[in-house]
């Protein structure tokens, strides 16, 4: 690809965003679609193939976004489309239930030991929502203990120094969520058990649960120290309370099983999305089947949804989750590696501070050389000089994650082709970053 000026225009682009600004809220229908850290027009996509997205400018770019996580075996897979058309064909939507939601809850609970139930969803919110709900039921208790910089979707109680794009936009708190609302929500620095050890020692017998993302991925790559999650595990058992493991972004991601598959700690309730979805709105929640049981309609506790278990979502994820062998994981930790190792290789040789961390093949690019432990370091990073690589990449047809407070994400797609893509990009992003001012 010829070297593009850069910051370059995108017509197309500019005029659909200016038109979608004029009936949407700030243009996009997700906050952290629209280039509000790094400046610009975000660009409209009219197709995605294999590890490629083509703008409206007609412009190809190798996507290190993948829907934020879901599309892990590249976009358009021959056989995720081809068990969409076949379910499409038969209907989309039936308000009954269906063999497909079956078929995918058995698939993800044959994946996850501590899987015995599954509710199907539409959104990882939704998910969280709905375990928070269900682990005040089941313990009768009102307070949850949340990681500053963990984001568990939109729901009220855990917006509260949320990352992604609360973090983005640095936005000190919601308007809209009332202090009754945050009240019941105990925010804690990550990584930190002490702290949640006071917590607890604080608030006897009113802590209902923790909940922490598996492996954080929403204030950039933050992994759990050794002996963070186990460590929440033994205070809630010890203390009555549920451990949900929020594993939205990590889950049927980070290995076969998750990032439970990666470090075994056995949570009470877990939370899916993105991957298991294939494309579509499907998420879950579960986990011990007596607690569990306290949903209705076996339960008192509600949660329902109209369109939860769709059967197009549910062949999409069910096809991706069938593929998803031991030799997809391979392949994608291979080329995640590869990826850091040139983005490392590329800013070590114009002098730029960076920190990369990862959870297995999701990864993040940090601009310092401290390493990034819970959301304070992370805001303390040069996220100036993470825009002008942003925005040398995107020049050389790379879409990185607008925003430095994001993972970044590969598939089974990227071959040979696209890495290379991405290597010849790196040298003009590195030197830009190195040329950055705050
Ligand atoms: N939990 C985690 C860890 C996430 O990363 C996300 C979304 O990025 C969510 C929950 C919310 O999922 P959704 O955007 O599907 O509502």
């Amino acid at each position: 690809m010829s070297e593009l000026p850069y910051p370059y225009e995108a017509p197309v682009s500019q005029a659909l965003f200016d038109r979608a600004a004029a009936v949407t809220p700030g243009g996009v229908n997700s906050p952290v679609r629209a280039f509000g850290a790094v400046g610009g027009a975000p660009r409209f996509m009219v197709s995605g193939k294999g590890a490629y997205l083509t703008d409206a400018d007609g412009r190809e770019y190798v996507d290190l976004v993948c829907s934020w996580g879901p599309m892990i075996l590249g976009h358009s897979h021959p056989e995720v489309i081809a068990a969409v058309q076949e379910a499409v064909a038969r209907g989309t939507s039936f308000g009954t239930p269906g063999e497909g939601e079956v078929a995918l809850a058995e698939e993800m609970v044959a994946r996850v030991a501590p899987l015995e139930q599954v509710r199907l969803v539409s959104s990882g919110t939704e998910a969280t929502m709905s375990a928070i709900r269900l682990a005040r039921g089941f313990t009768r208790r009102t307070k949850v203990i949340k990681f500053a910089g963990c984001y568990h979707g939109h729901v009220d109680a855990l917006l509260a120094s949320a990352g992604s794009g609360v973090a983005t936009f640095a936005l000190p708190d919601t308007p809209g969520v009332t202090g009754a609302q945050a009240a019941d929500t105990i925010v804690l620095p990550y990584n930190d058990l002490d702290a949640v050890r006071a917590a607890f020692a604080a608030h006897p017998d009113e802590i209902a649960c923790v909940i922490t993302e598996a492996s954080p991925g929403n204030m950039g790559c933050v992994p759990p120290l050794p002996g963070f999650n186990q460590g929440l595990k033994d205070l809630c058992r010890d203390n009555g309370a549920l451990y949900i493991s929020d594993e939205v972004m990590t889950g049927f991601r980070t290995s076969r099983a998750g990032w439970y598959g990666v470090d075994g700690v056995e949570p009470d309730l877990m939370t899916f999305g993105k991957v298991m979805g294939g494309g579509f709105p499907a998420a879950a929640f579960g986990g011990r089947a007596d607690v569990m049981a306290h949903l209705a309609p076996a339960g008192p506790v509600y949660q329902a949804g109209t369109l939860s278990g769709n059967p197009v979502a549910t062949a999409a994820g069910l096809a991706q989750l069938r593929l998803l062998d031991e030799a997809a994981y391979a392949k994608i930790d291979d080329v995640s590696q590869q990826l850091q190792a040139m983005v490392s290789e590329a800013l070590t040789k114009e002098g730029v501070a960076h920190t990369l961390q990862n959870a297995t093949n999701m990864f993040s690019v940090f601009f310092t050389d401290r390493p990034v432990r819970n959301y304070e370091d992370a805001k303390a990073q040069e996220s100036h000089r993470f825009t002008a690589f942003f925005h040398a990449m995107l020049a050389h047809g790379v879409h990185l994650p607008p925003s430095s407070f994001e993972c970044w994400f590969v598939s089974t797609a990227h071959d040979e082709r696209a890495l290379q893509r991405i290597a010849d990009a790196l040298p003009a992003a590195a030197r830009a970053a190195a040329e950055a001012t705050a």
